[in-house]
């Protein structure tokens, strides 16, 4: 696909001004939003989300923004016509189709659920306890789910959306959850204790999320457990996420712990060494999460005190302590596959 020069509009969505460079047929153009991040939608006539202009502006600041989703392993949103996202764009692996359902559903429908996400959001970005975070102001419109449209399609004035930024505030602020420091043109965020305990307390007890950090060693011999893991996982009604499945540079420290701190539980499988693992499992363990430890049967009765290997024993032999945990041993990657499904739901349920 070719493109023309760069120009300058406002971005439909959140109002800021972006850079976009149009497609040679003149059809999409390639948005660049500092607030919504990377998308392709329609030049015109205006794309199919112009009544859903919140909910999209919300979904692209978490789906586009740089900061959870480092550039490169980032995606582009791609927002129209599915027969042309199929010609033009399914080839390429960083630009997602997203369907208006996708927008609605990922659209908090509860107050409790504006909240959760928020605070989630927030946590995201700050990756740990202490550190502040800054938003521009837009930015912190579409984090915080602040109406920019009125219920007949009018814009929100300032005062209309000040008020709502207050509202919301003021109640982060009364429960403890957050401080906010207003500047002339961001917002300085620290999250307190109270509100990294509520992120823990929600990801812990959803019993409606269904997704499952696997920690193992990922190379082409680990493939055939890789998909053994993965059939005992779906097999038992969850859903696995493999972080080389979901960004492709393994440097991504925060991005990680926050798959891990959003996953129900978590699997260990330790046939193959691996120190990151190792690290992932402790770390879930520390949020107070499950973990389901694996191993093959060979690698697990393997006599490590031999004279060719016991020099390196303490590099090739599994860790099985630990947290006393008891192992899932397995024969086969059939048997693997069976005693883990079996395991996650007498386990977890
Ligand atoms: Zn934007």
């Amino acid at each position: 696909m070719f493109y023309l020069e760069t120009k300058k509009i406002i971005c439909p969505f959140c109002g800021s001004e972006m850079n976009v460079q149009p497609s040679k047929d003149y059809v999409y153009h390639i948005c660049e939003c500092s607030t919504c991040g990377h998308y392709v939608q329609k030049v015109y006539p205006t794309n199919a989300m112009d009544n859903l202009k919140d909910e999209t502006a919300s979904f692209l600041f978490y789906a586009g923004n740089e900061a959870f989703h480092e550039k490169f392993d980032g995606y582009m949103s791609f927002m129209g016509d599915k027969s042309y996202y199929d010609n033009h764009y399914a080839q390429h692996h960083s630009v997602r189709y997203i369907s208006e359902e996708e927008i609605r559903a990922f659209y908090p429908h509860t107050f409790a659920e504006r909240i959760s996400k928020i605070l989630l959001g927030f946590a995201t970005l700050a990756g740990f306890w202490g550190n502040a975070i800054n938003l521009t102001k837009n930015e912190l419109i579409s984090a915080m789910f602040i109406k920019r449209i009125g219920k007949n399609g009018e814009q929100m004035n300032e005062e209309q959306m000040h008020q709502q930024i207050a509202a919301v505030t003021e109640y982060l602020k009364r429960n403890d959850y957050a401080t906010f420091g207003f500047g002339n043109t961001d917002v300085r965020i620290t999250l307190l204790a109270e509100g990294w305990k509520r992120i823990d307390d929600l990801q812990r007890s959803d019993d409606n999320n269904k997704k499952v950090f696997v920690s193992m060693a990922f190379n082409p011999g680990t493939d055939a457990t890789r998909e053994a893991i993965r059939a005992g996982i779906v097999e038992a009604g969850y859903s696995p996420e493999f972080i080389d499945e979901i960004i492709h540079n393994h440097q991504i420290v925060p991005e990680m712990l926050r798959l891990i701190r959003e996953s129900r539980f978590l699997i260990l499988d330790i046939t193959d060494p691996n120190y990151g693992a190792y690290y992932e499992a402790g770390y879930a363990l520390g949020l107070g999460k499950e973990v389901i430890i694996s191993c093959s049967k060979e690698v697990f009765t393997k006599d490590y005190t031999a004279k060719e290997v016991s020099p390196y024993a303490k590099y090739l032999k599994p860790h099985f302590d630990v947290a006393q945990k008891q192992t899932l041993v397995w024969d086969d990657h059939n048997d693997l596959t069976k005693k883990l499904s079996e395991w996650i739901k007498a386990i977890i349920g």
